[in-house]
């Protein structure tokens, strides 16, 4: 749910949408059960259910906490969009092992084409609707933001300072991410990871993001397809960083 779904005085969470199905169908609960409420804003609540119908679940919280179950480190995927589905999955995993944003971007060899804002906007609230659910099962203190589709040199000024930005280069073959992790500043609070589509990026795409202090790195010597990539190089960096 989110914060306005929550009456913090009245201690009553007001549950709609997918969810009331999902609580009624799939769990099965019914009036008197207890069930666990995330606020996707990094607080979880105990709520024992007092109504439920077709259109809405109340229920009043009798416990509430914080989720310890974020990652000190605040990362942020900048994928290249694959072709077919396999940005759904590419979501679905990052968001499992702990992304906090996910940048799709448009590169030079990216396939996909989504013309116009209208189909950016449909695909982008399907990919945040697998991010919830994947936070769901997860249970992330958090559901990870997918932003709209931006093209690599919008993408190269989202940048943010106090952020190490990693950028996965097959043809890289001297910058390992062990070193580049270590060696790092400790005023970064946050990690960019770039991951090019299936044609990878270009290499003045690579050259540009150096310009940028985006640093290169290998991911090995075996070529990674598009969507294990971003998987990899997210579960070597919460390795080092995150809990
Ligand atoms: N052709 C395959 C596919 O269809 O998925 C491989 C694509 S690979 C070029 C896609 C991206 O994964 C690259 O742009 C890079 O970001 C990352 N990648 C894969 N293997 C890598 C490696 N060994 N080192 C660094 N980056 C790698």
């Amino acid at each position: 749910v989110n914060s306005s779904q929550i009456n913090e005085e009245a201690k009553k969470i007001h549950i709609v949408d997918e969810d009331v199905k999902h609580i009624s169908k799939v769990l099965r609960l019914n009036v008197g059960d207890l069930i666990e409420i995330c606020d996707g804003d990094g607080f979880e609540y105990i709520g024992e259910i007092q109504e439920i119908n077709k259109d809405q679940v109340i229920a009043i919280y009798i416990d509430k906490k914080e989720v310890r179950s974020e990652a000190p480190i605040k990362v942020t995927l900048y994928q290249g969009v694959p072709k077919s589905t396999k940005m759904d999955l590419i979501i679905q995993k990052t968001t499992e092992m702990g992304i906090v944003e996910i940048i799709p971007v448009f590169t030079h060899r990216t396939v996909v084409q989504l013309d116009n804002k209208k189909d950016k906007e449909k695909k982008t609230d399907r990919w945040q609707k697998i991010a919830a659910e994947a936070a769901k099962q997860s249970k992330r203190g958090i559901i990870p933001l997918v932003h709209l589709p931006l093209t690599f040199k919008e993408a190269l000024s989202h940048c943010e300072t106090n952020c190490l930005n990693i950028i996965a280069y097959e043809r890289e073959h001297q910058q390992g991410l062990k070193k580049l992790l270590q060696g790092m500043d400790s005023t970064i609070n946050s990690i960019g990871i770039w991951i090019g589509p299936e044609g990878g990026f270009t290499e003045e795409e690579v050259e540009a993001a150096i310009n940028q202090q985006v640093n290169s790195v290998t991911l090995g010597p075996r070529i990674l397809r598009t969507e294990t990539a971003g998987f990899a190089l997210l579960s070597m960096v919460m390795y080092e960083l995150g809990d």
